[in-house]
């Protein structure tokens, strides 16, 4: 008999891949080059989640690929890691025109490309950059400027995870002080990786006891 073959992460990430590349969920699918789907190492223990793909990621189909890209690869470099070590994906998969920012319809299409591709790598750390991966992946409203650095547990794809905002490599290219505090956010990362994410407490139900009727008379 033949043995099963086991799908590794890898496959299953590239079949998902294959799978979303002729998405037409939202109207982004007319404008975009190609789906730009996440890219890396599937067993990462740490992934970065940005906004969405600009002109150059749309036309070569990897995620940050352009400047932010470049400084997104500095930065991994002062933590001693490469951008083929780490998972690198976007809260969009398609180029909006102009870049400009996502609109709440196109994230609720495609967020699910999203939490997909976070449950197959199973990261401990996830780092959203910016507002937009930030206030998805935390589901809660408060902007960067005030979370930035502050890390969370949290569920995501099912699993528990340090959830970690940080600023978007491409506002910091141009704001030194932005930068300095990406600096300094960037590197607590790898105390974050090291640290052990307690599984969720279990759920205490207490057992439903029959009262004896006169407990619940006015004595
Ligand atoms: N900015 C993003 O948020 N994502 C990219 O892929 C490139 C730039």
């Amino acid at each position: 008999m033949a043995a099963a073959t086991e799908l590794t992460r890898a496959d299953e990430l590239r079949a998902f891949g294959e799978l979303v590349a002729g998405c037409t969920k939202c109207a982004l699918a007319q404008g975009r080059t190609q789906v730009v789907f996440g890219s890396g190492d599937s067993d990462a223990d740490l992934m970065f989640v940005g906004e969405a793909p600009g002109f150059h990621e749309d036309k070569q189909g990897i995620p940050f690929v352009g400047a932010a890209g470049k400084l997104l690869e500095q930065l991994l470099g002062t933590i001693g890691l490469s951008r083929q070590q780490v998972y690198i994906a976007n809260v969009l998969l398609c180029r909006p025109p102009g870049n400009r920012d996502p609109m709440p319809e196109e994230i609720e299409a495609c967020e699910g490309h999203l939490w997909r591709q976070i449950e197959l790598t199973q990261p401990r750390v996830v780092a959203t950059l910016g507002n937009f991966a930030t206030k998805l992946l935390s589901g809660r409203p408060t902007g960067i400027t005030r979370v930035h650095g502050q890390e969370q547990e949290t569920t995501l794809g099912g699993r528990r995870v340090l959830l970690y905002p940080l600023y978007h490599p491409a506002a910091a290219l141009y704001t030194p002080r932005m930068l300095e505090v990406l600096q300094s956010d960037f590197a607590r990362l790898p105390e974050l990786l090291g640290r052990e994410v307690a599984p969720p407490e279990p759920v205490f139900i207490a057992p439903v006891t029959a009262e004896p009727a006169v407990q619940l008379g006015l004595f």
